[in-house]
């Protein structure tokens, strides 16, 4: 059996039968594919049990960068670090990516939830994934269009069925750095070159979000909710204070942290799991915590939320149970 606890930035301890590292496309063609985990770093999963089967860890690390017309072209390794792949671009003066420096986890697992912060999203700039099929043991790729990219979502999560390993992610970035500083925290800041976005997204970062090398979690455990109008216009009626985002088809965001905190729920502990006292969006292992009291805690947060709003909120973190993925409404 193989300790988990350092491939799942929860820090749980649970084991899985057999752990193999990918560290090329020829590893997968002779790797073992039933009941298959694939895993980065393993910072957006919650493991409830101990796993009956094979964690295939990604380890491809490759990186070629070309120069085409007034854009570059970046072919990155599934495996690697998206933070180190966003450090190495901007050392030599390739912007883009700056706004989603700091997100843990690695390239391959980025596209699959659309990873986002600070206004941007990675699939803007992806236009083509690379990937291996366990399934039917072959390669294939996706272009962008194919990949069906929306708000912590994707191809690939759409269709979980598909058990498709992530080799590869060609990005397509401007030459020119055009900024993006609309959000909370950068706007009116003189941010005008990719790193010193950068190093401000990275204090941000710093100042609301638990290090899950010291305190483990998987960053935002909920999906902010899309509600529709009439129901935000509603909310708001009893609290003029709420954070809403309009969205271009017609449904508005709502900050699942905002909903969270006047539910009651920020800082609160339960067993040994409570949530974050600066973003109530994390639900973290305050040492030691077994599976069930994360889950008993989000459950308790689920519902509170519900008790004040009429809101389901909706787990964002992939929850995995002894043969693979589980819904959240089966625990
Ligand atoms: C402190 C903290 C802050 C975070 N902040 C953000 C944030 O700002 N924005 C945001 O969007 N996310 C955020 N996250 C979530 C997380 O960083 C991302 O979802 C990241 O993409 C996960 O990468 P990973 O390699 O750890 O994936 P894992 O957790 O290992 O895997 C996540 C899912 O992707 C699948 N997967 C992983 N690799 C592959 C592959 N190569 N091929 C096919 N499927 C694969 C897994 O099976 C699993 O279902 C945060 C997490 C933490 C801990």
């Amino acid at each position: 059996m193989q300790d988990l606890s350092s491939f799942n930035s929860f820090g749980l301890h649970v084991h899985a039968q057999n752990l193999v590292r990918i560290c090329s496309e020829a590893d997968l063609k002779n790797c073992p594919s039933d009941h298959a985990l694939i895993l980065g770093r393993g910072s957006d999963i919650l493991l409830t049990d101990d796993y009956e089967g094979t964690v295939l860890v990604n380890c491809i690390s490759s990186l070629d960068i070309r120069h085409e017309g007034d854009r570059w072209i970046v072919r990155s390794g599934g495996g690697m670090e998206l933070d180190s792949l966003i450090e190495t671009l901007i050392a030599r003066n390739i912007p883009g990516l700056e706004n989603l420096s700091a997100i843990p986890g690695t390239v391959g697992a980025a596209p699959i939830q659309n990873v986002g912060a600070y206004g941007a999203e990675v699939g803007e700039h992806i236009v083509k994934i690379e990937y291996f099929d366990l399934d039917r043991r072959c390669f294939g790729s996706l272009s962008h269009d194919e990949c069906e990219f929306g708000y912590r979502t994707s191809f690939f999560k759409k269709h979980p069925e598909l058990r498709y390993f992530v080799t590869a992610v060609t990005f397509s970035l401007a030459e020119k750095f055009v900024s993006r500083l609309t959000y909370k925290g950068l706007a009116g800041e003189a941010l005008d070159t990719p790193y010193k976005v950068r190093e401000k997204v990275i204090a941000l970062r710093r100042s609301k979000l638990p290090d899950p090398a010291q305190i483990g979690n998987a960053g935002s455990f909920f999906k902010n909710p899309e509600v529709s109008e009439d129901k935000a216009a509603d909310l708001r009626r009893s609290w003029p204070d709420m954070p809403v985002y309009p969205q271009s088809d017609g449904t508005v965001k709502l900050a699942a942290g905002w909903l969270i905190d006047k539910a009651g729920c920020r800082g609160i502990t339960h067993g040994r799991a409570g949530t974050w006292e600066n973003q109530a969006l994390v639900i973290v292992n305050r040492g030691g915590a077994r599976p069930h009291e994360i889950v008993a805690l989000a459950k308790y947060v689920q519902m509170e939320v519900m008790n004040t709003f009429g809101i389901s909120l909706e787990p964002e973190v992939r929850i995995y149970g002894k043969t693979g993925e589980i819904s959240w409404d089966q625990i």
